[in-house]
């Protein structure tokens, strides 16, 4: 007999990493007895789509129904809006999901899954989670080695995960560069491309991935509700790509994966191009205000395209987060996430942006606690 139940399970799960949340704002409330600001999660700091709370008031009413478990509406607006066949839709519980299920759908044991160090946590874990090989290449400059990733591919290999932009680092990929590294896969590994900051990027040489999934059939781009749509609360997102591979995920998927009360926040939050509008410009504005004040402050940071930014603090950043935290000024420390010298800032509203800046100026000159930080870490 086992000895223990965690026996049961099998060394490639109990050896997984724990993904480390951005801590809730009511509970860091709570604990210090005062109020917070986040900026720990990349969520939208304007909130969601007014639009959308207004259609999950009307949804709420018919919870006593199973949703559609296809989210045909849905996936039908998403295809008249990015032209492309219905079929070729799918829709998960964030596209955190979609990461996990894709991982599971093609990863056999012995396959390889290929992706980057300094990456998103939740593609380490899809694929050893299914049972297969993690394999990750170096950043280089911060973002994807394209280079080293073509050399890593390998017959085990099936699927590769990339971010544009990255997360934590926040750096992009052009189209060009990534229409060049899809010519040089093999048409059997999918190519799985996560836009999940999609509406944030304003650079003209952003990969036009719908141009590419017309023509490349190992090419599946995934997007979600949770950042610039701001319904990261109510699970949704999408994915696109191959009618083949959707259909045998469609087979194993928990069969009600979207909420009724998601899919209407969806569908409402898609017409909002308003909101949308709105969260970009915002979010453009908190951009460049955190790099000013990083820049008075000369702190190193990563230039960003998404709506975060990756702030390289030095053998202090742990204890300068914790800090913040204690101001109430919640930000992401890194150094889980294999950055021991960096914390994540998102990108709040002007007020909240200002705030961090300040407390942060406060921590670097009161604290004589701190070594002096190490200039020029990075750029
Ligand atoms: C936030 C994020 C997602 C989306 O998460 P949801 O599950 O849709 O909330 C996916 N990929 C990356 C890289 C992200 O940063």
């Amino acid at each position: 007999m086992k000895s223990s139940i965690r026996e049961l399970v099998p060394e490639y799960i109990r050896s997984l990493a724990q993904y480390v949340p951005g801590r809730p704002i009511e509970e860091v409330e709570r604990e210090l007895g005062m109020i917070a600001i986040k900026l720990a999660s990349n969520e939208n700091p304007l909130g969601p789509s007014p639009r959308a709370v207004e259609a999950v008031r009307r949804a709420i009413v018919d919870s006593n129904r199973y949703p559609d478990g296809s989210g045909q509406y849905v996936r039908e607006a998403l295809a008249a809006r990015w032209e492309l066949p219905v079929e070729n839709f799918l829709l998960g519980a964030g596209s955190t999901e979609l990461i996990d299920l894709v991982a599971r759908a093609l990863l056999d044991h012995g396959d390889e899954g290929l992706t980057s160090e300094g990456s998103f946590p939740l593609y380490y874990t899809a694929i050893q989670a299914a049972g297969a090989k993690v394999v990750k290449t170096r950043l280089k400059d911060y973002a994807f080695d394209f280079e080293a990733l073509t050399r890593a591919v390998t017959p085990r290999t099936k699927v590769i995960y990339l971010a544009n932009p990255n997360n934590p680092t926040g750096t992009m990929f052009t189209g060009d560069v990534f229409a060049q590294f899809l010519d040089r896969v093999r048409e059997d590994v999918v190519v799985v491309l996560d836009e999940a900051y999609y509406e944030y990027v304003q650079h003209p040489g952003y990969p036009r991935s719908i141009e590419l999934l017309k023509r490349k059939p190992n090419l599946m781009v995934l997007r979600t509700f949770s950042k610039a749509h701001g319904l990261a609360g109510l699970r949704i997102g999408y994915g696109m790509g191959p009618a083949e591979l959707i259909e045998e995920i469609n087979k194993f998927r928990s069969p009600f994966n979207t909420s009724n009360v998601a899919q209407a926040a969806a569908l409402a939050a898609l017409e909002d191009v308003g909101h949308v509008k709105r969260s970009v410009a915002n979010n453009q504005a908190g951009l460049d205000q955190l790099k000013r004040g990083f820049q008075e402050l000369d702190i190193q940071f990563v230039p960003s395209f998404g709506n975060f930014v990756f702030v390289e603090l030095g053998e202090h950043a742990r204890r300068i987060c914790h800090d913040l935290l204690h101001r109430g000024v919640i930000t992401r420390p890194m150094g889980w996430m294999g950055f021991p010298n960096a914390i994540r800032v998102s990108v709040g509203r002007p007020k909240e942006n200002e705030m961090c800046l300040r407390e942060l100026a406060e921590l670097l000159k009161g604290a004589e606690h701190y070594a002096p930080l190490p200039k020029q870490v990075v750029r």
